[in-house]
């Protein structure tokens, strides 16, 4: 998963206080960065080299050339992204970490150890570590940039949801996510869900989930113009209460309400699975119990006649 908008600032700030690097200076100047950055000498050492596919310049260190074109010529081809305009002419700027402590180094160390991509909406930059599926963690970068041209700010979970639905990530595992988290409680506030986004790799996972599925029911309430309303309105104000009211006429709170309602119409059933099993379990274990007493009292009856007296009949006597 990965981190954007509000990485930006930690990132470039522990770039400017890292040392001076010539180098790469020069190269992410010349690339289109709009400042001088200065990457950690650690990132360095071996030198990196670049290419360029259509509008994606992608940065890459020694033996990852096949990957980097790979990778660009992905990122040309991008979008188009929903509800937001057709992708720009802008170029993109893409940076391939081959190793974790590079990735670490770019960044400032200051992204989850999770995390496997940034986004830089302000300067269209990517940087992806070069593990696990890249392509995907590409992608989901993407959908944050194509968002960001789009509004200047946005909620956390707006921004994760979005980009975990348009890219594509939203499946079956994330249906049994959200199921889980309905059925250990109450499903979280969106200001919980930004906190969430933030945290460790297991509660992290759930919440991109859980945000998506608030995306998506925006797009559902959108109607055939799904999340172009909404988009259109947070180009205008950051402010999503406004936005939703100005485009659906409610409350950041009765959307949340709505959400929730609808996450325990759409995903509760593992919920209502748990409660019938519980249901189920709880007859057996009378039943067991059941049992053991009725073992117990024919026991008892049987010793009674084996000492030579009757023991007293459960059934009453006849009537008259
Ligand atoms: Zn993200």
């Amino acid at each position: 998963m990965a981190l954007s908008m509000l990485l930006v600032a930690p990132f470039f700030r522990s770039l400017l206080r890292a040392p001076r690097s010539a180098l790469m200076s020069m190269l992410l100047v010349a690339l289109g960065f709009p400042f001088p950055l200065r990457i950690p000498h650690s990132a360095l050492a071996q030198g990196p080299s670049s290419l360029t596919v259509g509008r994606v310049t992608a940065v890459y260190w020694p033996g990852d050339e096949r990957a980097a074109r790979a990778l660009a010529e992905m990122a040309d081809r991008s979008g188009p992204w929903p509800a937001v305009p057709q992708a720009s002419s802008r170029p993109i700027r893409l940076i391939l970490a081959d190793k974790t402590a590079r990735f670490d180094s770019l960044t400032g160390g200051r992204v989850p150890p999770w995390s496997e991509a940034v986004a830089f909406p302000g300067a269209n930059t990517v940087i992806v570590r070069l593990q696990g599926d890249p392509g995907r963690a590409l992608r989901h970068e993407l959908a944050h940039l194509a968002l960001h041209a789009a509004v200047p700010s946005v909620p956390r979970w707006f921004d994760e949801g979005y980009a975990a639905w348009a890219s594509g990530e939203w499946n079956r595992l994330d249906v049994l996510r959200v199921n889980w988290e309905l059925a250990r409680g109450k499903p979280p506030t969106l200001d919980q869900l930004n906190r969430d986004l933030e945290g460790g790799a297991g509660r992290a996972e759930a919440a991109y989930a859980l945000a998506a599925t608030a995306v998506q029911m925006l797009a559902r309430i959108g109607g055939e113009r799904g999340l172009e309303p909404i988009i259109t309105a947070l180009g205008r104000t950051p402010d999503m209460d406004a936005a939703l009211r100005q485009t659906h006429r409610a409350t950041l709170e009765q959307f949340e309400e709505l959400w929730h309602q609808d996450l325990k119409r759409r995903y509760g059933w593992l919920s209502f699975l748990s409660s019938i099993t519980m249901v189920w379990g709880l007859l057996a274990a009378a039943l067991v119990v059941v049992w053991f007493w009725r073992r117990r009292r024919d026991r008892a009856r049987r010793e009674a006649l084996d000492e030579g007296w009757e023991w007293p009949s459960d059934e009453a006597p006849p009537s008259a």
